[in-house]
């Protein structure tokens, strides 16, 4: 079972920024463009959005919604889960959930937190998550990773989670083995940088892959090196010129042809989002991780 997720905050970052028409014209082009290849192979996927998009680009969600893909939630402002107090989560989770909502007309089930950032410090968000009406979960990566992966989870299949009290159903991202290392393959920059045969050959033999893209991920970069006070004010950590230069290089890597290397990839493989997965999967039988 092959899982295929979009995170959609492009929209709003840029408004965040001044609000580029012709960037905005961009992200259209580029999603439109997704979701006629989706019509085309009859996939429905699920695309977390960030919260703020509903208020401020309604007609992106309402679009999307109206190809028949599922509404999932990526926070309310894309500020990463394990930079939050609880209370701040609580909050930003109840705002992202609402504003959502609002917009399609429905309840919002599945979630995925930015930049994966729930871990083994900030375990609580699941009941947060749970507390405000989600069902499935998207946000671990179960290996080490900048800026955090919740390496000690212990599962890279669906599961159901257990943590004080409540049940969660997890959809983790997949890992493989590389070189002695358990690496992500199938979405953000790992998928930038395999060659397309290695990630369907992953894919193939395996029985539940998850692939995950931003579109801002694979379109090349305009920008030079992030000033110092925009990289802080994104990043949460000191600007210095390397960390800077190493975040630019990492962030650009493969970005030349990737768009393309993700379509050829929805047109050669077989996709469901998580709403369809959920009712394939038989979870009396998967496994459960107690937290
Ligand atoms: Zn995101």
């Amino acid at each position: 079972m092959n899982l295929l997720t979009f995170d959609i905050e492009e929209w709003y970052l840029e408004q965040q920024l001044g609000g580029r028409a012709e960037k905005y014209a961009e992200y259209d082009h580029y999603l439109n463009g997704i979701l006629n290849k989706l019509d085309e192979c009859q996939i429905k996927a699920t695309f977390f959005c960030v919260g703020e998009m509903g208020r401020l680009f309604p007609e992106v969600i309402r679009k999307i919604q109206g190809r028949g893909h599922e509404i999932g939630c990526h926070s309310n402002i894309h500020t990463w889960l394990n930079k939050m107090t609880e209370a701040d989560c609580r909050e930003d989770t109840y705002r992202a959930v609402d504003s959502l909502e609002q917009r399609i007309g429905e309840k919002v089930k599945s979630y995925r937190a930015p930049a994966f950032s729930i871990g083994e410090n900030n375990k609580w968000a699941f009941e947060i998550l749970a507390t405000n009406g989600i069902e499935r979960d998207a946000s671990i990566f179960p290996a080490a990773r900048d800026f955090g992966g919740f390496s000690s989870f212990g599962q890279k299949e669906p599961c159901v989670v257990e943590y004080n009290g409540i049940k969660l159903k997890e959809f983790p991202v997949c890992t493989t083995h590389v070189l002695g290392k358990e690496i992500a393959y199938s979405g953000g920059g790992y998928f930038r940088f395999f060659p397309l045969s290695f990630v369907k050959k992953e894919m193939s033999k395996s029985k539940y892959a998850m692939c995950y893209f931003h579109i801002g991920d694979l379109l090349p970069e305009a920008g030079g090196v992030p000033s110092k006070s925009a990289y802080e004010a994104y990043y949460k950590e000191p600007g210095t010129l390397k960390n800077r230069y190493v975040r630019y290089m990492k962030t650009n890597l493969g970005k030349k042809n990737a768009f393309e290397k993700m379509m050829k990839l929805i047109n050669m493989m077989d996709f469901v989002g998580l709403q369809q997965s959920d009712d394939m999967i038989d979870w009396n039988s998967a496994p459960v991780v107690k937290l």
